[in-house]
């Protein structure tokens, strides 16, 4: 029963797949985006197509420059204004609609998307792993994709290796990729995986364009850990990031995008302004001018920009629409029989 539901679920899913772009600009012309903020999150870029081939990094959802580029040319198009982490607090009206780029975990390819973001005058906010930049270490995720790709494992196992890997601290992740890589996998294999230096984050740092945030010292998924190793977790990467930089940030992204009530509570006692998570919605363009203010993130695709950036700007998945109004009208048929 549940399997013929789940076939005629999947056609009508795919039924409003593609319908949506049909009707999105109609939609898009009377609707009103000029109090939205549309936050993207990016990982890895890589400079061109056949980078991606040599499995020197989990792809992932990386960019390419060329798509990074058509990304900032769609919405500048689409009348967005683009805004910096320091815009947020600024409580300034704008009628336009706003959209932030931010880029996760510290890749040294991040520094590609500079001269880009020089050109467009458009800000981007970096959120780093320390222990990765300060010991040059390769990320685990990508150790791994390396290492399983090499010996013609799947993609479907190898998503699947990491994802049981997620539940787990950083030090049974160390002693896993040591025990099943060896200690030398740890070493970055080229530019297109290995981390910044804290000499090049030193200096990026120094473009007014670019803001720089807290990832955690190890990557660590918070929600594994005590409120005591949370609390380390975030101290010790703004430590090393003001050895670094000379401040400690005010922003922070929870890796894999994972927190509950406590981890809010320890970033803000320690005082952190905007946290943001990978909760895929929109957010509003005005924030209180203290506490702290978490944001949702949409995560950046390879697929044609036009297409999954219209799905965002209107707030909606083909799945999710379907689910939600499935279950509205069934308790609503619940509720009706019921009297
Ligand atoms: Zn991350």
């Amino acid at each position: 029963m549940s399997s013929i539901n789940s076939f005629v679920d999947r056609n009508i899913i795919n039924m409003i797949t593609k319908v949506g772009p049909l009707v999105h600009p109609i939609f898009l012309k009377y609707k009103n985006e000029g109090h939205q903020l549309l936050i993207y999150y990016f990982h890895g870029l890589y400079e061109s197509e056949s980078q991606k081939k040599i499995n020197h990094a989990d792809p992932q959802n990386n960019l390419t420059l060329s798509q990074f580029q058509d990304f900032i040319d769609y919405f500048l198009e689409n009348n967005y204004h683009f805004v910096g982490t320091k815009d947020l607090i600024q409580t300034e009206s704008n009628d336009k609609p706003l959209i932030m780029i931010t880029f996760d975990d510290g890749y040294f390819n991040n520094s590609l998307a500079l001269p880009i973001l020089d050109k467009y005058k458009v800000p981007a906010s970096f959120f780093i792993t320390t222990r990765n930049v300060t010991e040059n270490r390769s990320y685990w995720w990508d150790i791994i994709y390396k290492y399983r790709s090499k010996q013609g494992v799947t993609k479907e196992m190898i998503s699947k290796e990491q994802a049981t890997l997620k539940s787990y601290k950083s030090e049974y992740i160390d002693s896993y990729i040591h025990k099943y890589f060896g200690a030398e996998s740890t070493i970055p294999w080229s530019d297109i995986d290995r981390p910044l230096t804290p000499a090049e984050l030193k200096k990026m740092a120094t473009n007014p364009l670019v803001s720089i945030g807290n990832h955690t010292h190890n990557h660590a998924i918070l929600t594994n850990y005590t409120s005591e190793e949370i609390e380390k977790e975030l101290v010790v990467c703004n430590i090393n990031l003001r050895d670094i930089l000379g401040f400690e940030p005010v922003i922070t992204a929870f890796p894999n995008g994972n927190y509950n009530e406590n981890v809010l509570n320890i970033v803000k006692a320690l005082g952190f302004r905007f946290a943001f998570t990978t909760y895929n919605d929109i957010n509003p363009t005005h924030f209180p001018e203290t506490g702290l203010v978490k944001l949702n993130r949409f995560m950046a695709q390879t697929g044609n920009i036009q297409q999954y950036a219209e799905y965002n700007r209107l707030n909606y998945m083909p799945s999710s629409l379907f689910y939600t109004t499935k279950h509205e009208l069934f308790n609503r048929g619940k509720r009706g029989s019921s009297k």
